[in-house]
């Protein structure tokens, strides 16, 4: 999408800092953290929201929670706990649309989310 900021991340064209990369998605730190540990997974492919999710995105999506599963380990939040969060739409306060996930670690979290 040649609007889409996370596609130009993925594509190189914008810097991140990258903590993941593989052949399905990249991950990279937030650029304005809102904890400790705050970094975005992405897939290389376009999808603008999640509620765009059919059946065979199902891999995808495993695969996004999975690899954010292994950066918390790797960033050292597993033990402690942490928060993945995919934000959809207006009322979910989506701000780009290429579907990610936010991890977010660090720190002790409250709900209800605001
Ligand atoms: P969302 O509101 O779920 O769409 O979240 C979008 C996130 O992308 C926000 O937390 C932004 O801070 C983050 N963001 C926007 N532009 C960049 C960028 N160039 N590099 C890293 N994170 C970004």
């Amino acid at each position: 999408m040649a609007d889409c900021i996370f596609c130009k991340i993925v594509a190189g064209e914008i810097p991140s800092d990258r903590v993941h990369e593989d052949p399905t998605c990249i991950a990279f730190r937030d650029i304005q953290p809102q904890a400790p540990v705050h970094i975005l997974v992405v897939p290389r492919q376009h999808l603008a929201r999640i509620s765009e999710m059919t059946p065979q995105h199902e891999p995808l999506v495993g695969h996004l929670f999975h690899v954010a599963t292994e950066i918390a380990r790797q960033e050292g939040v597993s033990d402690q706990g942490y928060r993945l969060v995919i934000n959809c739409g207006a009322h979910g306060q989506q701000a780009v649309d290429h579907l990610h996930v936010h991890l977010l670690g660090g720190r002790q979290m409250t709900w209800p989310p605001g």
